[in-house]
């Protein structure tokens, strides 16, 4: 009880500067805890919040955006923070923007999430409405098989992302030992006197 196997799975939002991670997040744990801004580069520190999907707990980690091969002082400072969010997690959020279609910091910022070996779910978000939906033909080509089309703003198919999350990924429950089952029967026995 307690030990690390039954502690919430913990999913961390990765992705490229603006494709809507913090919205998603805020979208999650129902409530504006992640700041989401028009302008790159705001959300600089690992933010974790806990959150459930059906009977399930899961815990999520928002990271700042990755600029691949930025020397720069603040994004490499962004990019070990997400380094370290990812080392943690069981799974990875990876989100892009519908909007913009493939970016070459897509390509390249996934190529790094899969070295860490964990489980990816392809988040293409902004897509508004369903006429939308085709945009997203081209993330395929990323070539990971779940894929989610949503509106992290509008709360659009987070459903159908939620509920693979909690068939694959949720820890199970501990199995409720009725109360008689669980108390121990103790028998003394000897001789009279
Ligand atoms: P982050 O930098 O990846 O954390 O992105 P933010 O969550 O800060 O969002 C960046 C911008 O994208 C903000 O102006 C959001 O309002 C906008 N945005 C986020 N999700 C959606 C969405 O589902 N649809 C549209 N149209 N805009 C979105
Ligand atoms: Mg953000």
């Amino acid at each position: 009880m307690g030990s690390e196997n039954s502690a919430p799975p913990l999913i961390a939002i990765v992705g490229r500067p603006n494709v809507g991670k913090s919205t998603l997040f805020n979208r999650l744990v129902g409530r504006r805890r992640a700041i989401v801004e028009p302008a790159c580069g705001v959300t600089r520190d690992r933010v974790y919040e806990s959150f459930f999907s059906g009977r399930h707990a899961f815990r999520l980690v928002d990271t700042g955006g990755l600029i691949p091969g930025s020397r720069e002082k603040i994004p490499a400072a962004i990019r070990a923070q997400a380094d370290k969010a990812i080392a943690e997690a069981q799974v990875i959020f990876f989100v892009v923007d519908a909007k913009c279609g493939v970016h070459p910091d897509d390509v390249e910022i996934l190529a790094a999430v899969r070295r860490a070996g964990k489980r990816i779910f392809l988040i293409v978000n902004k897509v508004d409405s369903p006429a939308q939906e085709t945009m997203h033909a081209e993330f395929h080509a990323l070539g990971i098989s779940d894929v989610f089309c949503i509106s992290a703003e509008h709360g659009l198919n987070i459903e159908a992302m939620l509920s693979l999350l909690e068939k694959e990924v949720a820890v199970p429950a501990p199995p409720v030992v009725p109360r008689e089952a669980s108390l121990c029967r103790i028998a003394i026995v000897g001789r009279p006197n």
